[in-house]
């Protein structure tokens, strides 16, 4: 774990004017400057990174993108290339996200995703999750297989910039988060993994977060017993009063 823990914020679809997404952004902002332990990053849809990067400018505080297209820049209608996000200001892009795996993006994407990502020095948050959890214990085998397909073409010299999210999809969108001790064991399995893949250093270094339901009233047991390295929230990302809450709350775990 580094200094400061990473909270992501993924907007998703929302909200639905330019004036919105400048008033969130404005918002958090005014919590972010008091905080002393915390990176934060709002990842707006697209069309509103421009919007809310006057009010990242301040130490601390980033936009990040929900995805990105793996393809060079040239005839690839309705994509937005690593480049063209970087050169908005974006410095963290969200990867793998469940809900783009539900509408196409394989292993394979993902991972040509993240390597774009990583050539335009930007820092990729990759996602991975099972969809079950049973007794047998299946999802930790398929939790090592979709890394495993994910990262292994990743070269090891630009893996230090990846941070993984954890994000069980049946904890997305649901009422309750995954315990916390048992976030605290799967982030631990997660490093093995990674370790397994690239180095034990290298796993001793990465950010793992924790995404799935989760609020201003749980973020501090899941960060704090779930020994968490930060969280990608979704919608408490857009309820402002709940997030700047949720993000003083994390500030008071200690690092
Ligand atoms: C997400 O979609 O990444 C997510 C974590 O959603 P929520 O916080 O709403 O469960």
């Amino acid at each position: 774990m580094k200094n400061r823990r990473l909270v992501v914020g993924n907007w998703k679809m929302n909200p639905t004017t330019e004036e919105e997404a400048k008033e969130i952004a404005r918002k958090v902002r005014r919590t972010v400057s008091g905080l002393g332990s915390i990176e934060t990053v709002l990842c707006p849809p697209y069309i509103f990174v421009s919007a809310v990067r006057p009010s990242v400018k301040v130490p601390h505080f980033h936009v990040g993108a929900q995805s990105v297209s793996f393809l060079e820049g040239g005839s690839h209608t309705g994509e937005v290339g690593a480049q063209m996000l970087k050169d908005s200001g974006v410095e963290y892009v969200i990867v793998g996200h469940s809900e783009m795996r539900a509408i196409g993006d394989t292993d394979e994407i993902v991972s040509k995703k993240i390597a774009a990502v990583l050539e335009a020095d930007l820092s990729p948050i990759v996602c991975f999750g099972e969809k079950i959890r049973d007794e047998s214990g299946s999802h930790f085998n398929f939790l090592k297989e979709q890394m495993k397909n994910t990262l292994v073409n990743i070269p090891k010299s630009k893996s230090s910039k990846i941070i993984i999210a954890y994000e069980p999809i049946w904890a997305i969108g649901a009422a309750e988060a995954m315990k916390p001790e048992e976030i605290y064991e799967m982030s631990i399995f997660i490093k093995k993994i990674f370790s397994d893949i690239f180095s034990i250093n290298l796993a001793h270094k990465i950010d793992v977060l924790y995404g799935g339901a989760v609020t201003y009233k749980n973020a501090f047991d899941i960060v704090k017993t779930g020994q968490i390295d930060g969280l990608l929230v979704g919608r408490e990302s857009v309820n402002v009063t709940g997030f700047v809450e949720l993000l003083k709350v994390v500030d008071s775990v200690p690092v």
